[in-house]
């Protein structure tokens, strides 16, 4: 009987995981007003520029396509552009370094990160990075990860990674994982993402978002032993109370789904808020980096 309903748990909670990727599709292009949204116009600002990519489920042509699923092919395109180009992909923890005063940035960084855990990731964007040895962020959904650790499902459409799996990259030297939330990557009652609800009050909300955050990182450290310094908002819906939350739990920086450049300086404030590029499989990779080039009103 117990069996029965684990069993039944277990598929209910892998329900809810492809019922993510949906909602991911619906509210990932949202734009979220903040004020470090605006894209430089004039002189280009101090600091060091770094483009930030975000992709999400990663599939054959053969297979599912939607806005926010890139083949291997295109990924590997991408790849093979960035080591022409001279760009040396950096994590989360160059960043930290750089804006404390150690270390130093290379001279073309650029940022590769995917959301949401999936397993098509572990299965064809893992192999790439290893063959071009580049590096990505990784930000899984602690709910999904918990679940599919539980089954044996390893569904390239839908599944999620493991904590074997996310083990295995992170061994790899090439894999950096954050925090994108336990449970709250969804949109329900009101809450999209890890935002406020219109009708709780701040100290509600804050209770939520510290709770959910905290016992991510405490997941993420009892199975991968890892601290997690960056907090990836889902679907980029970011609300103002949020930000004492994230900083009191010890995180040093944030990224958002703003379109934007961003200007890596020594102030570790900077690293808040950072924007990405949603990688589109409607944009060859040419045409991506020509309008990261536009956008940040600078030349390739
Ligand atoms: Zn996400």
């Amino acid at each position: 009987m117990m069996q029965l309903i684990r069993r039944k748990a277990r598929r209910a909670a892998a329900t809810l995981c492809v019922l993510l990727l949906v909602l991911t599709t619906a509210f990932g292009m949202q734009k979220f007003g903040t004020r470090a949204d605006a894209v430089p116009t004039a002189a280009k600002p101090a600091g060091v520029s770094l483009p930030i990519l975000m992709y999400h489920s990663m599939l054959p042509a053969s297979v599912l396509r939607g806005t926010y699923i890139v083949s291997p092919a295109l990924f590997e395109q991408d790849l093979q552009y960035l080591k022409k180009e001279g760009y040396t992909t950096v994590v989360m923890q160059d960043l930290i370094n750089y804006v404390n005063g150690r270390g130093s940035l290379p001279t073309k960084p650029i940022m590769l990160t995917f959301d949401d855990g999936y397993y098509n990731n572990y299965q064809y964007a893992f192999p790439l990075l290893k063959k071009y040895n580049m590096k990505m962020v990784f930000s899984p959904i602690g709910s999904c990860t918990e679940a599919y650790s539980q089954t044996d499902s390893d569904h390239i459409t839908y599944s999620h990674v493991t904590w074997k799996e996310l083990n295995e990259m992170l061994a790899s030297g090439l894999v950096e994982v954050q925090n994108h939330t336990y449970d709250l990557h969804k949109n329900k009652g009101g809450r999209l993402g890890a935002s406020k609800r219109r009708s709780e009050s701040v100290m509600d909300y804050q209770k939520v978002l510290r709770t959910d955050l905290s016992h991510e990182q405490d997941l993420v450290y009892e199975y991968a032993h890892v601290r997690m310094s960056t907090f990836v908002y889902p679907f980029g819906a970011v609300s103002e109370a949020a930000a004492d939350v994230i900083r009191q739990l010890g995180f040093q920086a944030t990224l958002t789904c703003s379109e934007k450049m961003n200007y890596i300086t020594r102030d570790a404030d900077c690293i808040f808020g950072l924007g990405r590029y949603l990688r589109s499989p409607k944009q060859t990779t040419a045409q991506l980096f020509a309008h990261i080039a536009k956008t940040s009103g600078q030349k390739k």
